[in-house]
């Protein structure tokens, strides 16, 4: 067992960091601020590769995997969670098309999915189907040479920015089979709808998409009629939930990073803070929390990489990882007494950030749900 990162990784997390320190955290307030993340932040890191890294190289990507995207999203998060969210969407979008798509999507869409000349993203989610997919109410309609699809997607990052999107529909002539489609922004009858206001993430895009008699072409199909819950479940479980564990990895290193900063400084009695036993037991239990949650991502990602089962050891990290991400934030919050909540300092920025990162890609219910079952299996006497 290895727990090193290898030279090449170690030179992944140095680019990342200093595009986190050069690029974002000159602007990390202004995307809080504005709600937006500037589109120059994308081309910045398409520039950098970041969209590439798990984009297999034959169609124009790096190939290196899902330990070295874990790697980038832990940087990009401990400076602009938000940032690192939408990134950990895009790779999320891409997965499909590199695990299920037809050599001809492969080759129309990969290239400039790795380039970042255009962005995808997973539409799932609607009012009537959350932590349950079976419960959407997107249509498809065989008609002609495709399909017409109806329906609304809700909480979709990227509903905005992205350019294609990986839309999960229920067939309508047979409403127990779900198939995956790619849309494309410009067809007719596919639009984005009204953008979130969150407490948190702020500048990451959520929103709605709407299908109203969408036209997707037969060739959209993503992989075979009906295997469109496999695709989902597939791109949620293997992707989404490392992408979240990246992100709170970051978070977290964040928060601990600024908690010993403000115990050096902030003097009671005649000395920091940080001299209190009180305080140093927060940031012991802050640090074992990181220890955890990077030991259970990058072990998983390793799996993941190695072709083997992950499915229930990235729920694991998605939930130890999230939930530590928002018990981090607090204690940071409560190391720096009432200046943990005001906007000057931004503590209160990580805490609402990772309250966030508990129901995306799934809730901590939902992975406690898939945990049980690998549980009662795997121990089964
Ligand atoms: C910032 C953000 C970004 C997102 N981005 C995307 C995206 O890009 N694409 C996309 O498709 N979706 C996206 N989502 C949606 C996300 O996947 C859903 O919010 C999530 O799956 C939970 O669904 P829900 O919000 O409808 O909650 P619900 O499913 O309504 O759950 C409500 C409550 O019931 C609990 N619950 C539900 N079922 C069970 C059960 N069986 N047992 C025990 N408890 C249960 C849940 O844990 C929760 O506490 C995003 C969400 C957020 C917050």
């Amino acid at each position: 067992m290895d727990f090193r990162f290898n030279e090449e990784q170690e030179m992944l997390r140095k680019a990342a960091r200093e595009f986190a320190e050069e690029v974002l955290a000159p602007r990390a307030e202004e995307i809080e601020e504005n709600d937006e993340i500037p589109t120059e932040i994308f081309k910045e890191m398409a520039e950098r590769d970041f969209f590439a890294v798990t984009v297999p190289e034959e169609y124009g990507g790096l190939g290196l995997g899902h330990v070295a995207r874990m790697i980038i999203l832990e940087e990009i998060s401990r400076v602009s969670a938000a940032v690192a969210m939408m990134l950990q969407v895009f790779h999320l979008g891409i997965h499909p098309l590199i695990t299920f798509g037809s050599e001809e999507q492969k080759q129309k869409y990969l290239p400039d999915l790795a380039a970042g000349k255009i962005l995808a993203t997973v539409a799932i989610t609607e009012a009537t189907g959350g932590s349950d997919p079976t419960g959407i109410q997107t249509t498809a309609r065989p008609d002609g040479d495709g399909y017409i699809l109806n329906g609304r997607k809700v909480f979709i990052t990227g509903a905005k920015v992205a350019d294609i999107a990986v839309i999960l529909a229920k067939m309508n002539d047979d409403p127990g089979v779900f198939s995956a489609f790619i849309a494309e922004k410009g067809m007719q009858g596919y639009r984005s709808g009204r953008t979130e206001v969150k407490m948190g993430l702020k500048g990451s895009d959520t929103g709605d998409i709407i299908l109203e008699d969408c036209r997707i072409p037969k060739e959209n199909l993503l992989g075979n009629p009906g295997a469109g819950l496999k695709i989902s479940l597939n791109a949620v479980g293997e992707v989404g939930r490392a992408g979240m564990t990246g992100c709170a990895m970051g978070l977290i290193t964040a928060c601990i990073e600024a908690s010993v900063s403000f115990a050096g400084q902030r003097v009671l009695g005649g000395k920091p803070i940080s001299k209190l036993q009180g305080i140093q037991w927060k940031l012991a239990e802050m640090f074992a929390d990181l220890e955890a949650s990077r030991l259970m991502g990058y072990r998983a990602a390793a799996l993941k990489d190695a072709g083997q089962p992950c499915d229930a050891e990235f729920a694991t990290s998605k939930y130890f990882s999230c939930e530590a991400a928002v018990r981090v934030a607090k204690l940071a919050c409560d190391i720096h007494g009432a200046y943990g909540y005001m906007k000057e300092y931004p503590v209160q920025r990580y805490l609402r950030d990772a309250h966030l990162m508990i129901p995306s890609a799934g809730t901590s219910d939902i992975m406690k749900l898939v945990m049980a079952r690998t549980v009662m299996k795997r121990y089964a006497v």
